[in-house]
C-alpha cells in the first residue's frame, strides 16, 4: 500500500494487519537481497505516533548515513561500523514527529560513493527485478526495499544521482530536492556542495507527502534555505496542460542505449497527450559534467573524510606506534578501495601545482553547466531525459573499471552541479527491467515536478508493477 493509504487507514482506525509488523516480516523474507544493514524491530515497535500525524504508522527505512540517536549509523563503512550517534539528523527528527516508523537502516555504497551498491563494507545489494543485477547506488538498499514492497518509502541522499539512479534501476520514484531545500544536519558528509537528502517511494504522490515533512529551513544547517515550503499535495493536482517540457538532446546522447531513448520518448508522449508541450533544448556543456563532478566530489570528499583519523570517533587501529601510525593504519583499515581512490584523487586535484589545472577548471565548468540550465529554463518549465543510459547492469560488470562505473552517471551529475531539483519516474520496461524518465526543474520548483510526475502516473501503470522478488 502507498504511504498515503497507510496513513489514512490509520487515521480511520482501520489498519490491519498492522503495517509495521508486516514490514518487519517482509524485511526478513527478503533478507537475501542484503538491503538492510540494521533492523530495528524493537525501536519500530516502541513507536506510538498520534493517529492524526501525516505519516502516522507508515513503515520506512533510512539510508544508513542519517544519524539516528542510539542506533548505529555505519555509512556502509567499516570506519563507522560501531558508530552510535548521540543525536538525530534533522530529517530523522522530522519524520519521527510526522509519525513515520523506521524499521531499520538501509545498505548503501560506502560513504555514498558508487553507482551500484557494490562498494558497501556490508556486501552488495541485489535488485529485486533480477537478483543477478545491481539495484543502483549509492541508495541501493533504500531502493531495493521499496521495490521489494517491504516499506512504503525510504530516505536517500543524492550527491550525483544516488536517489534517482537506484530509483530508475528498481522501477520506483525517486526525488532529489533543490540544494538547500532539505537540511543536511546529521547526514554524513560526502561532498558538501552537492549532497542533498531525498526520498524514494512508489509514486510521485508519496514522494510529495514525505518531502513535505522533510523540507524546510533548519538553523543547524547554514546552507538550508529560509524560504517557505510549497504545498506539494495541492501541486499534485495542477496537471501539465500548457507546461513546456524541454527534451534535452545531450541526455539522449551517444552513450544512451537506443531502447532507452525509445522508451523514454514514449513516456514523454504520455505527458504530451496530457497537455504538455515538448520542445527541443540543448545543454552544450553537459558532456563535461562527468570530469567536472569527478574532480569536485572527490576534492570535497578528501576534505570531509579527513575527520576519520582514529582519534575522535570511528575505527581505531590497535597497538599504534605513535600518532602517524595511528592515523595511517586506522584509515588504511577503515576505508574501502573506492573511498581510498576518491581521497587520493581529491587530495591530488587540491594540491598546489595541480589546483589551477584541475580543481579551479572543474569549478569553471560547473558554472558553464549551471548557465546552460539557466538558458534552457528561460524557454521551458521542465527538462526531460532518461535517468540512466541503460537499465540495471549485472553485479560485477563494472567493478574492474572505475571509469565505466563513473560514466554511468552521465545523466544525473549535472543536476547536482547546478543544484537543481529532479525526479526519476518509472517509464516502462526494457527486456523486463525498469527504465526511468528524469524530469529536472528550476531551483525550488519542486511543486511542478510533483505535478508532472502525478500527471504521468495518473495515466500509466509502470509505477504499479511489482518486481518478481517483491513481497506480495
Ligand atoms: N555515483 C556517484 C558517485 O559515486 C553519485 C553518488 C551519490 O549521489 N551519492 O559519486
Amino acid at each position: 500500500m502507498s504511504a498515503l493509504t497507510l496513513a489514512s487507514l490509520r487515521a480511520a482506525g482501520q489498519n490491519s494487519p498492522e503495517p509495521v509488523e508486516r514490514a518487519l516480516a517482509a524485511a526478513q523474507a527478503v533478507a537475501p537481497l542484503n538491503a538492510l544493514i540494521s533492523l530495528d524491530a524493537e525501536g519500530a515497535r516502541r513507536c506510538t505516533a498520534a493517529t492524526d500525524a501525516p505519516l502516522s504508522g507508515v513503515p520506512f527505512v533510512h539510508k544508513d548515513l542519517f544519524c539516528t540517536r542510539g542506533l548505529r549509523t555505519t555509512c556502509g563503512s567499516k570506519m563507522l561500523a560501531d558508530f552510535v550517534p548521540p543525536y538525530d539528523a534533522t530529517i530523522v527528527e522530522r519524520l519521527a514527529k510526522a509519525g513515520a516508523v523506521t524499521i531499520g537502516k538501509a545498505n548503501m555504497d560506502e560513504f555514498a560513493m558508487g553507482s551500484s551498491n557494490e562498494n558497501s563494507a556490508f556486501g552488495p545489494v541485489c535488485n529485486p527485478w533480477d537478483t543477478t543485477r545491481v539495484p543502483g547506488g549509492s541508495s541501493g538498499g533504500s531502493a531495493a526495499l521499496v521495490a521489494a514492497n517491504v516499506v512504503a518509502f525510504a530516505t536517500g541522499s543524492d550527491t550525483g544521482g544516488s536517489v534517482r539512479q537506484p530509483a530508475a534501476f528498481c522501477g520506483i520514484t525517486g526525488f532529489k530536492p533543490t540544494y538547500g531545500r532539505v537540511s543536511r544536519y546529521g547526514m554524513v558528509a560526502y561532498a558538501s556542495s552537492l549532497d542533498q537528502a531525498g526520498v524514494l517511494a512508489r509514486s510521485a504522490a508519496d514522494c510529495a507527502e514525505v518531502l513535505q515533512v522533510m523540507a524546510g529551513h533548519d538553523p543547524r544547517d547554514a546552507t538550508s534555505v529560509e524560504r517557505p515550503v510549497d504545498d506539494y499535495r495541492a501541486a499534485l493536482e495542477l496537471g501539465v496542460r500548457g507546461l513546456r517540457i524541454g527534451v534535452a538532446r545531450p541526455l539522449f546522447g551517444a552513450g544512451v542505449r537506443d531502447a532507452m531513448q525509445a522508451t523514454v520518448h514514449a513516456a514523454l508522449r504520455e505527458l504530451e497527450a496530457a497537455g504538455a508541450v515538448l520542445v527541443d533544448v540543448d545543454l552544450p556543456s553537459l558532456p563535461l559534467s562527468i570530469p567536472a563532478y569527478y574532480v569536485i566530489a572527490p576534492a570535497e570528499a578528501s576534505s570531509n573524510l579527513s575527520r576519520y583519523d582514529g582519534v575522535r570517533y570511528g575505527h581505531r587501529a590497535e597497538n599504534a606506534k605513535g600518532l602517524r601510525d595511528l592515523y595511517g593504519r586506522s584509515r588504511a583499515e577503515g576505508f574501502g578501495t573506492e573511498v581510498k581512490r576518491r581521497i587520493l584523487t581529491g587530495t591530488y586535484v587540491l594540491s598546489s601545482g595541480y589546483y589551477d589545472a584541475y580543481y579551479r577548471r572543474a569549478q569553471q565548468v560547473r558554472r558553464l553547466i549551471a548557465d546552460d540550465f539557466a538558458r534552457a529554463f528561460a524557454g521551458v518549465d521542465l527538462i526531460a531525459g532518461p535517468t540512466t543510459p541503460d537499465v540495471a547492469f549485472r553485479l560485477g560488470e563494472k567493478t574492474a573499471d572505475p571509469l565505466a562505473m563513473y560514466a554511468a552517471d552521465i545523466n544525473t551529475v549535472a543536476v547536482n552541479l547546478a543544484g537543481l531539483p529532479a525526479i526519476s519516474l518509472p517509464a516502462g520496461f526494457i527486456d523486463g527491467l525498469p527504465a526511468g524518465l528524469q524530469l529536472i526543474g528550476r531551483a525550488f520548483d519542486e511543486a511542478r515536478l510533483f505535478a508532472a510526475g502525478h500527471a504521468l502516473q495518473s495515466r500509466s501503470d509502470w509505477h504499479l508493477q511489482l518486481a518478481p522478488g517483491a513481497v506480495r
